[in-house]
């Protein structure tokens, strides 16, 4: 079974007056353990379909199911349980609190997710991976922009969600840094088996997914 299931997928926002349609129709079967790319022109509906995969936005209309969990009929509070356990969300921004150290990022996602108690060994091993164990007693503006959001993965990760959805995680980057997380991703999946979906504007970032879904004007209008 998909671990992803979207079917007729629409979204307008209401602005006032004015109907702005973001999603017209989106189907999308993501299978467990793909990693997959989601490119199109900015204003496409991309990360329309990633907050309403993610549970930040509901839909107006069609079926969105994740891990056989629908989320078109769920609760404001179901959501936001989903929000902190099934899905990890990565931002262009790393999107960190400036206040907290990274391990601070880390353990207040972990405890929100309602996981308390010592670090597993499987999440220590990691953020080994990651490369940022002997950087997580700083704050994030003592941390590179790599380094940010590579504590903003592990902190996506920290309550084992069932997908990882990353709205253009190395935007932000330059070529070192996007080539460093674009790897610790394919990793991830290659070795964690973690589903992946990923939005990109950049073909070489693209190339990391197994597969590519093209967007534009709100539609799936193609794939590769
Ligand atoms: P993309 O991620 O591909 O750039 P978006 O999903 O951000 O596309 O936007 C799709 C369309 O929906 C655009 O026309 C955008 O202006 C509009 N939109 C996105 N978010 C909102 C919002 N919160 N309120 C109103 N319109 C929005
Ligand atoms: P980014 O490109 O960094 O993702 P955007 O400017 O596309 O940032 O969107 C930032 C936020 O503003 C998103 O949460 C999006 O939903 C919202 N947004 C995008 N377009 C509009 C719009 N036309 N009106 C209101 N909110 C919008």
């Amino acid at each position: 079974d998909p671990i992803i299931r979207v079917k007729d997928l629409k979204k307008i926002y209401r602005v006032g007056e004015i109907e702005v349609p973001a999603l017209r129709g989106v189907s999308l079967d993501i299978q467990p353990g793909e990693f997959v790319s989601v490119v199109g022109p900015s204003g496409s509906g991309k990360s329309t379909l990633f907050h309403i995969l993610g549970g930040l936005a509901s839909p107006t209309s069609g079926l969105v199911k994740i891990d056989g969990e629908d989320l078109s009929a769920i609760t404001d509070r179901e959501r936001t349980r989903l929000r902190r356990t099934k899905v990890g969300f990565v931002f262009q921004r790393y999107n960190l609190l400036p206040t907290l150290t990274a391990m601070g990022n880390i353990e207040m996602a972990r405890y929100f997710g309602g996981n308390t108690g010592p670090l597993e060994q499987s999440f220590i091993d990691l953020l080994k991976t990651l490369g940022i164990h002997s950087r997580l007693h700083h704050k994030p503006r003592a941390l590179s922009g790599g380094e940010q959001q590579r504590v903003a993965i592990a902190r996506a990760l920290v309550n084992h969600p069932t997908i990882l959805l990353a709205d253009e995680p190395t935007g932000n980057l330059d070529t070192e840094n996007s080539v460093k997380v674009l790897d610790v991703l394919r990793d991830l999946n290659s070795r964690l088996g973690q589903t992946i979906l990923m939005i990109t504007h950049n073909p070489e970032a693209a190339a990391y997914g197994h597969r590519t879904v093209l967007m534009r004007d709100g539609r799936i209008v193609g794939e590769n």
